[in-house]
């Protein structure tokens, strides 16, 4: 049975750990510390590394883990990866045997240029394209391909678990509350995301069908956004990308 685990890095980054029997691989490792010392402290071998995007935060600890064990490490295609063995893209598949399992690779730019998620056994690894109740910021591409990922990625089942890259949850919904003020399940998850951070838990992963009732990002054909959005802009803007551009921005200053 695989498992799941969260490991803390930097100061809001998830490294998440699939483990299984004596055996594990990570996401998106930033640091390899963390790592380190979790696989020593359970007894675990690592078996693969995969990586979401080329920042730092996210592969910075990856020529450290291969040093200490020479596995596969599966990354984009189109960016540049540390010691990336299997250069990835849409519909290719990332096979770890030792795991029994296997994941279906999207392509999500926007975030970075060739932005990747994984996807299998009902889990997303999805990175810095969609948070809890948020989105990453569109730094290499443009808001209409974030748009489009972000879309590709909520048309996915509502059970699948998202497991991203960062703890942004509480200060996402903050800023969807000022867009969705009147969204009730919003409220919800607000109150519900304060006790588990309070409690010191992660508020991850959460659902797509979560996130498609909450995610402000997600939401850029519901009336309530746009009218927020035309707010913001003090003009009348209906088109999705619009939508999206001007509530991307107004959280960039938020
Ligand atoms: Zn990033
Ligand atoms: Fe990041």
């Amino acid at each position: 049975m695989l498992e799941i685990v969260p490991l803390s890095a930097f100061k809001d980054n998830y490294i998440w750990t699939l483990r299984a029997g004596k055996y594990a691989a990570v996401v998106d490792p930033g640091e390899a510390h963390p790592v380190k010392d979790y696989l020593l402290r359970e007894g675990l071998t690592l078996v693969a590394i995969l990586a979401t995007h080329h920042h730092p935060d996210h592969v910075g600890g990856i020529a450290e883990l291969v040093e200490m064990k020479k596995v596969p490490v599966f990354g984009p295609r189109g960016e540049s990866i540390p010691a990336l063995t299997h250069p990835l893209g849409e519909n290719d598949r990332v096979e770890i045997p030792e795991l029994a399992a296997e994941f279906f690779v999207l392509d999500i730019p926007g975030h970075t240029r060739a932005h990747v998620a994984y996807y299998g056994l009902g889990s997303l690894f999805c990175g810095d394209t969609l948070f809890a109740c948020g989105c990453g910021r569109v730094f290499e591409g443009t808001a209409g391909q974030m748009l489009a990922s972000l879309s590709k990625l909520a048309a996915l089942p509502d059970a699948t678990k998202v497991y991203c890259g960062h703890e942004y949850t509480l200060a996402n919904i903050k800023f969807a509350r000022a867009v969705d003020p009147d969204n009730s399940v919003l409220a919800a998850r607000e109150e519900q995301a304060a006790k588990l951070r309070a409690a010191g838990r992660p508020t991850l992963p959460s659902t797509l069908g979560e996130e498609r009732a909450t995610n402000p990002f997600l939401r850029c054909a519901e009336p309530a956004v746009i009218e927020s959005a035309n707010k913001y802009l003090g003009a009348r803007i209906a088109d999705p990308v619009s939508v999206f551009a001007a509530i991307r921005e107004w959280k960039n200053r938020f």
